[in-house]
């Protein structure tokens, strides 16, 4: 037996899932289809913050453009830890992209003016 927590919607249903496949706990079919793609592949936007040089702040809030295999978010993450993007930047702009992942960002920052 397999207890999923679905997270379609905030109530959060826990769906369970025994050996034959068997599904129950769903309120609603969009929990079924949320069990039948997490069985399947596990996919997640990722949220994280990119370092940002010269910005009234120090880091800037991004999310992947499209969900991204659960195996690789560890991956991705240690590799734009080492990165950092020029201000200004706006809400919208594609901070950085690789094979794998293409992170936009989620707030505009401008350039900070004693720059
Ligand atoms: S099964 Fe339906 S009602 Fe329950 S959390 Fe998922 S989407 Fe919401």
């Amino acid at each position: 037996m397999k207890i999923l927590t679905c997270i379609v919607c905030p109530v959060g249903c826990k769906i369970k899932i025994d050996e034959d496949g068997n599904i129950q706990g769903a309120r609603c079919d969009r929990g079924v289809g949320f069990v039948k793609r997490e069985l399947l592949s596990s996919e997640r936007i990722l949220t994280t913050t990119v370092k940002i040089e010269g910005g009234i702040v120090r880091v800037i809030p991004v999310k992947s453009s499209r969900p991204v295999s659960k195996n690789k978010l560890r991956d991705i993450v240690k590799r734009i830890s080492n990165i950092s993007v020029p201000a200004p930047i706006n809400r919208g702009d594609v901070v950085y992209e690789d094979n794998d992942v293409k992170l936009v960002a989620t707030r505009s920052v401008p350039e900070r003016e004693d720059v």
